[in-house]
């Protein structure tokens, strides 16, 4: 399966990515993740990443591009993937688009992610003591939250028009939304996403 997972940062979907991706035994693949490496170990991606990262906007739509490109084409993604923060943008989408279709496959769904703002809040305060992630300040929360409205949100439309898109409802515990996730997918499977 290939399955994006769509939704709002501090939406638990980074948690329920790498959850699915052992159920499916296919790799979890988090851009945001890839880019927090790359800044670690200084590379030349992690360089010109880590101001924008740290202010909580969105890398250019060309290097997170070619990095899913590359990721994507390798051994462990030949059948399957799960993609946690990517695309963001419609851009992004329509860059995924092409590339599946150029090597004859397509997505098998987009799992969308609802979480209230406030309790996306409070889960990412909390993950910023746990982690200490440089951009979980409460400054750059509400940023991430706005840039998440404006450039990621109208991709919902965008899968919705293709059949694709299975909202999930994020409140709750772990296992309970990993339910959810699953049943979502087996009815996208029944219906070509039109439940
Ligand atoms: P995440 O862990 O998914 O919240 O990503 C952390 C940060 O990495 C984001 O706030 C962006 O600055 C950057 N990032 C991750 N994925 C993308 C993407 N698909 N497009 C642009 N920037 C991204």
């Amino acid at each position: 399966m290939r399955v994006v997972f769509l939704g709002p940062p501090g939406s638990g979907k980074g948690t329920q990515a790498k959850l699915l991706a052992e159920r499916l035994k296919v790799p979890a693949i988090s851009t945001g993740d890839i880019l927090r490496s790359a800044v670690r170990d200084r590379t030349p991606l992690g360089v010109q990443a880590q101001a924008v990262m740290e202010k909580g906007e969105l890398v250019s739509d060309d290097l997170i591009v070619a990095l899913i490109r590359e990721r994507t084409a390798a051994h462990d993604a030949r059948d399957g993937f799960i993609l946690d923060g990517f695309p963001r943008t419609l851009e992004q989408g329509k860059a995924l688009e092409t590339m599946l279709s150029e090597m004859g496959e397509g997505l098998s769904a987009v799992v969308n992610f609802g979480v209230p703002e406030p309790v996306l809040a409070e889960r990412m305060l909390g993950r910023a003591g746990a982690e200490g992630r440089a951009d979980d300040r409460p400054e750059t929360i509400r940023e991430r939250l706005r840039v998440y409205r404006e450039k990621t949100e109208p991709l919902a439309g965008f899968y919705r028009d293709r059949g694709m898109l299975a909202n999930v409802d994020g409140v709750g515990e772990v296992e309970q939304v990993a339910a959810r996730i699953d049943e979502a997918l087996a009815s996208v499977r029944r219906t070509g996403g039109r439940a």
